[in-house]
């Protein structure tokens, strides 16, 4: 009988793997980071083969720690850092150029002129998504452009594809050019309603269709793992983009289920079901899963500083030794003291849209402290994913029951009971945090009997703490106040020259 199924997590900095037992279980861990290339600023690019590399050893290592026999693995899953683009040769397998990272800013002149070109609205329709930098379609183009490879791409010669491309074509037997649909939606090239690639856009990019890959389901059976990698064939049988599969990962498998991330930035989801629910605050429409052919839509919202506030505590302003300590800090005051920090560092993403605000701090006496300016920054991280919680109950109507979360920064007790109390509703953090990873094991093993159902699946998803909401809904309503009045403040502050 065979008890486990693999996640491949490759993400922006480190390729991990990690094995699940049916119980959900973590049985091993094993990751290996990597070098971030920047050969200009602004520009972000990775080794594709240092990321097959490490993805491979990190897959063999976990599973020699874990001592589970490689014939009792039932399935390989992957999730993936999402819009990172690589272009490969489809006769030697070798790339032409490095990884174009998610956070490469190179493209913009090309989201200039889709701009200038009026096309803002029919991408907004199409893909669901803003046209931006980040997203791979402009990479893309970028490479084909700048390297002279239209002659060549016309022909066939190349294959395009974001990272879960490039391992399946270098992991499967048989070398399949696939993406699922996941991490097609994050390309700026799919028709989110039709779940194909858009003949319009490509045209506009002028990309030809055949470097494109073939979209699959995010579960089902893709092929079979090299058995050189591990002695034996085992079914590849998921691949989600990592935010999508962390939604899975929380079972969050009905509509208006809602999950945040507590990284570096804060990713927020909500499952919208089967309809692509539109945004009226620039929030981005995107493909959840497609399981059984049936497609499932999510409306996702970031925030740029989370994590990083805390990080900017310490290493900036060395008023924390570690990213833990700020929650003695925080708790050593009874409240913020009036503090609030708006952490724009780069301008404000969704609901603001505005790239010429900045940092604040505001509401300093002769009385604040550092354990206010610490509390303020936590209370950042948890007021700006109640601002995009807001945008998307007003997007799609529905009242939240609850907010799933994980990510490093969820770790912390008081930021979780804040954000619990400022969105007035129940916050759960599961046993499993590694909810990117389970997602993508989850997938991959729904489609391959591990796991029969969506309810199965329900069923081994276990919370760890539940918080309530403790706060009077009046002073709630005060400290969301204050900050929208501090929001208001720190907008347009640089001037455009
Ligand atoms: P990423 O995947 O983006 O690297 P992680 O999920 O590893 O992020 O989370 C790391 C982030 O969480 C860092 O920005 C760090 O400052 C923050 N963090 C980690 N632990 C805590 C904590 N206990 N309290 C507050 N922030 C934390």
């Amino acid at each position: 009988m065979k008890k486990y199924v693999i996640a491949l997590d490759q993400g922006t900095t480190s390729s991990r793997a990690v094995i699940f037992d049916r119980f959900a279980r973590v049985i091993a861990v094993h990751g290996i980071e990597f070098p971030q290339i920047y050969p200009k600023p602004g520009w972000v690019e990775h080794d594709p083969d240092v990321i097959l590399a490490t993805q491979k050893e990190a897959l063999q290592t976990a599973v020699k720690l874990s001592g589970v026999p490689v014939e009792e693995i039932a399935a390989i899953g992957i999730t993936n850092q999402r819009e990172t683009t690589v272009l490969w040769d489809r006769r030697t397998g070798r790339p032409v150029y490095n990884a174009i990272v998610w956070q490469c800013r190179r493209t913009a002149p090309i989201v200039e002129q889709l701009r200038a070109q009026g096309l803002e609205a029919y991408i907004r329709e199409t893909t669901g998504l803003l046209p931006d930098a980040y997203f791979a379609g402009t990479k893309l183009k970028w490479l084909l452009d700048e390297l002279n490879l239209h002659e060549r791409a016309e022909r066939g010669d190349l294959c395009f594809g974001t990272i879960d491309s490039w391992l399946a074509w270098n992991l499967i037997e048989g070398r399949p050019h696939v993406t699922d649909v996941s991490n097609a939606s994050r390309t700026m090239l799919l028709n989110i309603h039709k779940v194909d690639w858009d003949e319009t856009l490509l045209e506009k990019l002028n990309i030809p269709a055949a470097v494109l890959p073939r979209i699959v389901d995010t579960s089902g059976i893709i092929g079979m793992l090299d058995p050189e990698i591990l002695g034996r064939p085992i079914p590849v049988a998921a691949m989600a983009g990592d935010q999508q599969s962390a939604l899975f990962g929380q079972a969050c498998f009905e509509e208006g289920m809602m999950k945040n991330t507590y990284g570096t930035g804060c990713f927020l989801l909500v499952n919208t079901g089967e309809q692509p629910v539109q945004s009226k605050s620039g929030l981005l429409t995107t493909v959840a899963w497609r399981i059984g052919g049936k497609t499932c839509y999510a409306l996702e919202g970031s925030v740029f500083v989370g994590g990083a506030a805390v990080q900017w505590l310490r290493d900036e302003m060395h008023l924390i030794e570690r990213a833990a300590d700020s929650e003695a800090v925080a708790t050593s005051v009874p409240d913020n003291g009036g503090v609030y920090l708006v952490p724009a560092f780069t301008g404000l993403g969704a609901p603001y849209w505005d790239m010429y605000s900045r940092g604040m701090l505001i509401g300093l006496t002769r009385g604040t402290g550092r354990a206010h300016v610490v509390r303020a920054a936590l209370e950042s991280i948890a007021l700006q994913s109640a601002d995009l919680v807001d945008a998307m109950v007003k997007d799609c109507g529905f009242t939240p029951r609850g907010l799933r979360v994980d990510g490093g920064a969820s770790a912390n007790n008081f930021l979780m009971q804040f954000q619990c109390d400022v969105l007035g509703v129940p916050v759960v953090r599961p046993a499993v945090i590694e909810t990117t990873a389970l997602g993508a094991a989850m997938l991959a093993g729904l489609a391959t009997g591990i796991w029969k159902d969506l309810d199965e699946l329900t069923g081994i998803w276990n919370a760890d703490v539940r918080l309530t909401p403790q706060m009077e809904p009046c002073q709630r309503d005060k400290i969301l106040h204050q900050w929208h009045r501090a929001v208001e403040r720190c907008q347009r502050w640089i001037e455009a020259e």
